[in-house]
């Protein structure tokens, strides 16, 4: 195997001048989970790698005045054990407990999952639901967008070569908001999404507003999921109301047949999912 040029810079602003003097000549690593992957099946030839993982600045989770921002290199392990995660983004941390492996969630970063932008990452419908922003950084100026707007389709973004992402931050999840990550795999661990379903909203008793939804492998990008989102705005739970919903969620997924599963099995596993995430939300709800 030929040697690849590697640098390992110590300071953001040192990797951020050699991307922007390489830019398309170089591939950035951080827990290189993916990448090694993309490598070795020969899909990506790197030219020259541009190792992030000693920018220790880029480690953090920290909630600022009801936001809650997490740097690039935080690997899913810290997020799946951080209090601040548990508490203000519940279904982040559900998320980041279903990757991998031990030895994954070890090594692979939010941020690596995010700017790989596979329509199956499991941390992208949950940062969805919650608002996420990404902080893109180059050497000539920092921009922040919403993560809805970050992958145009598989393994393609809006970010420019000479850009980093640092930083994902979102409205902290406030006592009077619920929310949950479901999703369907070949096993429960260790194993590519087939379906995932993220949800987030306002419940005053069992009644719901302010709802949002998202659905991940069941179209070329993580999508949301509007008309089942507006059908629960202001309804009450119940499981007439769940299934109905089920019932609306199947229709806007837009799954298709692969290796994996079949476009009428994943269409018909995001209802179930959203149903299983209502039923074990409200189990410890009074009435
Ligand atoms: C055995 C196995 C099991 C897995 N299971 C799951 C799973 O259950 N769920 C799931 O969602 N994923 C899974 N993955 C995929 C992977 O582990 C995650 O997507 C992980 O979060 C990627 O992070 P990383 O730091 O390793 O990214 P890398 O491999 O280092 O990078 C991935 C991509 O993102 C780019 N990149 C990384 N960081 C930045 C940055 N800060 N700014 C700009 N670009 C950046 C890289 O250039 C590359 O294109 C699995 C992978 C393996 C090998």
């Amino acid at each position: 195997m030929k040697s690849i040029e590697t640098y390992s810079p110590r300071k953001l602003s040192e990797a951020l001048r050699i991307l922007s003097e390489r830019r398309e000549g170089i591939r950035v690593i951080a827990g290189a989970t993916d990448i090694i992957v993309q490598v070795l099946e020969r899909k990506k030839d790197p030219g020259a790698l541009l190792n992030i993982s000693y920018l220790d600045e880029l480690r953090f989770i920290r909630e600022d005045e009801g936001t809650v921002r997490i740097g690039a290199l935080t690997t899913h392990r810290e997020i799946e054990r951080s209090p601040i995660i548990k508490k203000r983004g519940k279904l982040l941390a559900e998320a980041a407990f279903i990757v991998g492996s031990p030895q994954i969630k070890n090594l692979g970063t939010i941020a690596g999952n995010v700017a790989n932008a596979s329509p199956v990452a499991d941390v992208v419908p949950p940062l969805m639901v919650l608002g996420s922003v990404l902080t893109l950084k180059s050497s000539s100026g920092e921009r922040r967008i919403p993560i809805g707007e970050f992958a145009t389709g598989p393994g393609a973004t809006v970010m420019r070569p000479d850009e980093l992402l640092i930083e994902i931050s979102f409205p902290a999840l406030r006592p009077d908001e619920i929310s949950f990550y479901e999703r369907l795999g070949q096993r429960r661990l260790l194993s590519i999404s087939k379906v995932g379903v993220a949800f987030r909203a306002r419940c005053a008793g069992k009644k719901l507003s302010d709802v949002s939804i998202a659905l991940g492998a069941v179209a070329p990008r993580v999508i949301t999921a509007p008309r089942t989102a507006a059908f629960l705005e202001g309804k009450e739970y119940s499981e007439e109301v769940a299934a109905e919903a089920a019932r609306i969620v199947e229709s806007e997924s837009k799954a298709i047949t692969d290796i994996r599963s079949t476009e009428s099995y994943r269409n018909r596993m995001a209802g179930a999912l959203l149903i299983r995430g209502f039923a074990r939300v409200f189990q410890s709800f009074p009435g």
